[in-house]
């Protein structure tokens, strides 16, 4: 079918504007909120079980269903086929953790890392980008431009220049975790770096967008979620098409808790699924808006009547306090979460939790997770830093099935990893020993 039944909707159902899928917009013309990206179900030929999905895992051959993204095409079908980009994205595994899950005082059976770390880019990034950059071949965009904490512009650059668009990223100052500079660069972006922080990158590159008319791939862009939506699919595919109890995952921009909400939302509506699991977003304690909100403020969905006075009051209140977010988990620094509205829907939808975790504890599990499994950025491990406090207050039973969404990969930020292996005081630190050139004394140390 050539003209797809997708159509983008205003999620303010004050406003409940829509628009189709060929006008380029990220934010709703008429009141300035999210939009989403909405389906006639009824004219999809959607498979009668998720399963049916896995039987194109094998066909290596075909473009759109070797791509972990696109294999579940009926659940994103807003563009036809022909205008599809894909660079084997997805490719992804779950691992079950039993060794880590034994050190957490969990079942051994119970603990899963959902490794997005191994996308062509190296991070979850590129589910989305497949999307973006999908809609922006239907739209014959030529540029492309992203603000970013390092993930998205790497993943933009990579995206861009294997689908021929210009690419110009908007970076903060001192912001960035080499692994992913190095990689906007050696794909070609152009970077500017601003005077600034994430946030302040953020402002601008949407008004640069606005009146150059550059394509936008930052997670507002609505199409992008749609492809992050597959890592949820993934998931529940390895454990046999059934929801676990809980997924955990940080929370930065927010765009992935929104798509992993959307996600469940529909494959209930659709009936494809009997449950949907609980769903736990960890911030950093140094850019903890949406748990400040959440808790403090008691910020809630509320049928899309969410309490915008609270959350302009808050971000007055960070401007008046010049507030900078900080943490090591540069991917996670964000303290104007752009999709914050829409994550507060999926808490709804997935009965969510919100809590911060601290730099240590982040490092800490970061250490824990490249012990016992593929390893991850400082971000991810955000995911069981937040899984221990979930376990010590009872929130999360040591027998639940727990999937933790491991986002980058451990290359991204290498700096963080040796600063933590340096210091021998840090609970899990692995410091390089210094020997004599000396045979005995080398035998010596080996332990
Ligand atoms: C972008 C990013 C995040 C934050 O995800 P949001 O969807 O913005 O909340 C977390 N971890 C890594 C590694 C990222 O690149
Ligand atoms: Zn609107």
């Amino acid at each position: 079918m050539d003209t797809p039944p997708a159509y983008q909707k205003c999620i303010n159902p004050k406003c409940s504007a829509t628009f189709g899928c060929e006008e380029v917009l990220f934010q709703c013309p008429t009141c300035g909120d999210l939009l989403d990206i909405c389906y006639d179900w009824n004219t999809v030929a959607l498979p009668k079980t998720l399963a049916d999905f896995a039987g194109r895992w094998a066909k290596r051959n075909e473009r759109l269903d070797f791509s972990g993204v696109w294999r579940f095409r009926e659940l994103l079908d807003f563009c036809p086929d022909r205008c599809k980009v894909s660079i084997g994205e997805g490719q992804t595994l779950l691992q079950q953790n039993g060794a880590l899950a034994a050190e957490l005082g969990m079942n051994p059976d119970g603990l899963f890392l959902q490794y997005e770390g191994m996308n062509p880019s190296g991070s979850f990034k590129d589910n989305g980008m497949t999307a973006a950059f999908s809609h922006a071949r239907m739209v014959g965009a030529t540029a492309s431009a992203c603000a970013s904490t390092g993930n998205t512009s790497a993943s933009m650059a990579l995206y861009a220049h294997s689908g021929g668009l210009k690419a110009t990223v908007f970076i903060g100052q001192g912001k960035i975790a080499f692994g992913k500079l190095s990689q906007a660069m050696d794909y070609g972006a152009q970077t500017i770096q601003i005077e600034g922080d994430f946030d302040d990158c953020m402002r601008q590159v949407q008004d640069v967008c606005r009146q150059l008319k550059i394509y936008l791939v930052n997670s507002l862009n609505p199409f992008r979620l749609e492809g992050q939506k597959t890592i949820m699919y993934r998931i529940i595919e390895q454990l046999g098409w059934e929801a676990p109890d809980w997924i955990i995952v940080p929370g930065g921009n927010l765009g992935n808790s929104s798509a992993f909400g959307k996600a469940f939302m529909e494959l209930q509506t659709l009936g494809l699924i009997d449950r949907v699991p609980r769903l736990a977003v960890i911030n950093a304690v140094g850019a903890n808006t949406l748990t400040e909100l959440y808790h403090d403020k008691k910020l809630r969905w509320n049928n899309g009547h969410t309490d915008n006075d609270a959350i302009k009051a808050y971000y007055d209140g960070l401007d008046a306090a010049g507030f900078r977010p900080h943490t090591v988990a540069s991917a996670i620094e964000i303290s104007r979460p752009v999709n914050l509205k829409k994550c507060l829907r999926a808490l709804e939808v997935c009965n969510g939790v919100v809590l911060a975790v601290t730099d240590e504890e982040i490092l800490d599990a970061k250490a824990q997770i490249g012990k016992t499994g593929l390893g991850c950025e400082p971000a991810s491990a955000a995911t069981i830093a937040g899984l221990k406090h979930l376990l010590a207050e009872g929130t999360i039973g040591k027998d639940q099935r727990v999937a933790c969404v491991l986002t980058g990969h451990p290359l991204k930020d290498p700096n963080a990893t040796v600063d933590y292996h340096s210091q021998m005081q840090r609970p899990f630190s692995n410091p390089p020993m210094h020997a004599a050139n000396d045979l005995d004394k080398i035998i010596a140390l080996i332990k």
